[in-house]
């Protein structure tokens, strides 16, 4: 390759920004040309397109958001769609994309580099670490520790009234989030997508802890909890456990947003760096995954198709520790 492209696509997640600096200046090091594209596949079929120097990616690696912004795109999905972006990329001679974004965005960049010829490499850019093939993804632990500490000052006023908070927490259909900051905060109980919920032992549990003056403050629920979320738990508790003061926090975006940790940045310059080295050396479709602190390079339709295995003990540890 001699001139690369790169983009953030579908959700964006703290930490994207380290990574586009990564991919940028490993790029120009080694002599390569580097585009950047605005708004994921959106901007490769309008042409927002523009030369990157090591100046485009100063001081970003410690900023929240994307300086590329992401987006959605339909027509991308269709194949007159990407044969425009083909063109766009091909007339300045654009021959290798890094795609930074989640299973949607390699979806696409699967499709679009068979379909075109152009090598793809994707970096797992998702706050919610549903893509299988990396232990970490871009913008997990800043989330993570966004949801932590603001559970733990929910967790305060919860203590100073007896209240018990029911907090629902990002991830989509994963609960990765709600499960590292559940276990991470002393929650009673985490309610996740990837197992089935039992209401009535939660309830059973809640009573018997009442029952012997335990203070429950704290109930970590995904967003994609089979139950329908935090409003629907909360709703649930309030009515078959009258005797308790229930209420319902939704942390929403916050979760998104922020600067990156100090692990999101590391991994986001790793594999940025070595995103530019696979385009290098031939590598093509596959993502860029970090597996016990080593490279993995994953075909991208297998880091899409597969979810991550679960980690089951942890539901186990989380309730033996609230007992
Ligand atoms: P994420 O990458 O965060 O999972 P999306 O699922 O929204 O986000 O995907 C981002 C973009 O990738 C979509 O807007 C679309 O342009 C493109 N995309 C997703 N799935 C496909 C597909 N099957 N074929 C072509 N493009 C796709």
């Amino acid at each position: 390759v001699t001139k690369i492209g790169v983009l953030t696509s579908g959700g964006d997640a703290p930490g994207m920004n380290a990574a586009i600096r990564a991919v940028a200046r490993t790029g120009i090091y080694y002599g390569l040309e580097v585009y950047g594209i605005m708004r994921g596949y959106s901007g490769m079929i309008d042409d927002d397109i523009f030369h990157m120097s090591t100046r485009s990616v100063a001081n970003i690696i410690q900023r929240g958001g994307t300086i590329l912004k992401t987006a959605r795109s339909k027509e991308f999905r269709e194949y007159e769609g990407r044969q425009k972006a083909y063109e766009n990329l091909k007339k300045r001679g654009i021959d290798g994309l890094v795609v930074i974004g989640g299973d949607g965005s390699f979806r696409g960049a699967q499709k679009f580099s068979t379909e075109f010829d152009i090598p793809c490499i994707g970096l797992p850019g998702t706050i919610d670490k549903d893509i299988a093939g990396t232990d970490f993804t871009i913008g997990f632990d800043t989330a993570v520790n966004t949801a932590v500490e603001a559970i733990d000052k929910i967790r305060d006023t919860a203590d100073a009234h007896d209240r018990l908070f029911v907090v629902e927490v990002m991830g989509r259909d994963a609960g990765y989030i709600a499960l590292h900051s559940g276990l991470a905060t002393g929650a009673e109980c985490v309610l996740i997508p990837e197992t089935r919920t039992n209401i009535e032992d939660l309830i059973q549990q809640l009573t018997e802890k009442e029952k012997r003056k335990k203070l429950v403050n704290l109930v970590v629920v995904a967003e994609g909890d089979e139950l329908g979320g935090g409003n629907e738990v909360g709703r649930i508790l309030k009515e078959r456990l009258p005797n308790m003061d229930i209420r319902v926090s939704i942390l929403g975006h916050i979760q998104r947003g922020g600067s990156p940790t100090c692990l999101d940045r590391i991994l986001s310059s790793r594999m940025g760096y070595h995103a530019v080295e696979s385009l290098m050396t031939g590598r093509h479709n596959v993502m860029v995954g970090i597996i016990d602190d080593k490279m993995h390079y994953v075909p991208l339709d297998t880091a899409v198709k597969e979810k991550q295995s679960f980690t089951s003990d942890w539901l186990k540890i989380i309730k033996i520790l609230a007992s």
